[in-house]
């Protein structure tokens, strides 16, 4: 038999057993939301998508998603998915053809190796592989470290979880790398995991090497677990050489290694990611995504296979284009006075805004106001982007030239202002 609530009540609050009615509960548009939903505030992008959905003329450097159309050949493998009527559930897990060729490109790109039976778990997008590996991890209270700006889900995935998100700033006088130092004194009895995201969204910015070991280091030294969003891994610069997180000494059965194909491949409205962890971690994963989700979408699956097949013409020919619009982004900001560090990764910079008198929110409200140019705060990437703006180069090199000339003009106007 259950024991009603009201006498569990009466055992732990004696105050109750004086009052002679039960307190009223508040009535229900007040108490609706959960709290931990409640607090965190809406996506700082979001605003700005809004105000550009209401007019024209708009050059949008806001969203972060590639301007190239899906590859010809990765549409034609999803149609012809559909026309084979591969319409049914895949395993839990995801196709096995699909779990066998990523497990292959990661060992070829960097000499990881994933067992594609139990090691590796395809998602809907590097957006749920986020949720599932916190969700699967986190008991309520425990810490994450992460650095900050950083992407605008990091903080609510980690809230919603149970967890407490703890920020570590980086800068532009550091190229926005992640201090090790600053790590080790944030970590304390209740830390659970480092959450990485290098090359970052909003900065571009890449680690250097022995700063990546140094965090290998000493995620391994305090025995923590570290949830690498490596979304952006082929999307880097000026001879970086990606390393992922798991293949460093250590490191393989701590990491969560996340990823996704909407970048690299241009497939950001197929929803497709990726987890990759030890069996034992991926077990308990799979039990949530198991229940909440099931499998990701079958055509999506098929697509994305056919993307790491035959892809590779595809990705190289996008990142070619993407570092000339970075170079002329960059030395567009550096000439109009807003500075502006070299990002080599990813597809954005991080352009410093305070030299302009305003506010990262003032400037990129003013700039769609005035000028028509959609861009992003740096504080809807937490507290630590005040002063920058997140600028996307995945659009034409003739819109970008527009947009300097439009940003120019702006910034010309506010110091004449000031
Ligand atoms: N992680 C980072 C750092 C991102 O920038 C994004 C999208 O912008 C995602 C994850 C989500 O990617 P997906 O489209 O695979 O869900």
């Amino acid at each position: 038999m259950t024991t009603p609530i009201t006498s569990n009540r009466l055992k732990t609050d004696p105050s109750l057993l004086n009052s002679e009615a039960e307190p009223e509960r508040p009535p229900l548009s007040t108490r609706v939301l959960a709290r931990r939903v409640d607090e965190v505030p809406r996506s700082g992008i979001r605003r700005f998508f809004d105000i550009t959905a209401t007019m024209t003329d708009v050059i949008s450097l806001g969203v972060g998603e590639p301007d190239f159309d899906t590859p010809q050949q990765v549409i034609e493998a999803g149609v012809h998915s559909l026309q084979s009527r591969r319409t049914h559930y895949t395993s839990n897990y995801g196709t096995i053809e699909l779990r066998r060729a990523l497990a292959h490109h990661l060992e070829r790109l960097y000499g990881v190796k994933y067992d594609p039976s139990e090691e590796i778990l395809i998602t809907v997008g590097a957006s749920e592989a986020l949720d599932m590996a916190v969700r699967a991890t986190l008991d309520p209270g425990d810490e994450v470290i992460l650095h900050e700006p950083s992407y605008v889900s990091y903080r609510p995935a980690v809230v919603f979880a149970g967890g407490v998100p703890v920020g570590i700033d980086t800068t532009i006088d550091q190229n926005f790398s992640l201090d090790p130092a600053k790590v080790e004194a944030a970590i304390t009895p209740r830390t659970k995991a480092i959450l990485l995201n290098y090359p970052c969204n909003p900065t571009g910015a890449v680690l250097d090497p022995e700063v990546q070991d140094e965090i290998a280091r000493i995620a391994v030294r305090h025995d923590l677990l570290v949830y690498s969003d490596e979304i952006y891994d082929r999307l880097v610069y000026g001879g970086y050489q990606m390393r992922t997180m798991s293949s460093l000494p250590g490191m393989r059965r701590r990491t969560i290694l996340m990823g996704g194909f909407s970048k690299a491949y241009a497939m950001t409205g197929w929803r497709i990611g990726y987890i990759c962890a030890p069996s034992e971690i991926l077990e308990g994963i799979l039990k949530v995504h198991q229940y909440m989700i099931m499998s990701a979408a079958t055509v999506a699956q098929d697509a994305a296979l056919e993307a790491l097949k035959t892809g590779e013409p595809d990705v190289a020919m996008m990142l070619a284009q993407y570092d000339r619009r970075r170079r002329l982004l960059v030395d567009g900001f550096n000439e109009i006075g807003l500075t502006t560090f070299e990002p080599r990764g990813a597809f954005y910079t991080f352009p410093q805004i305070t030299s302009t008198g305003l506010t990262s929110d003032e400037f990129a409200e003013r700039l769609i106001r005035e000028e028509s140019v959609a861009v992003v705060p740096g504080t809807a990437f937490g507290s630590a982007g005040e002063g920058h703006i997140r600028c996307c180069y995945a659009t034409s090199e003739a819109e970008l030239r527009e947009a300097l000339v439009r940003i120019e003009r702006f910034v010309k106007r506010c110091r004449d202002e000031a």
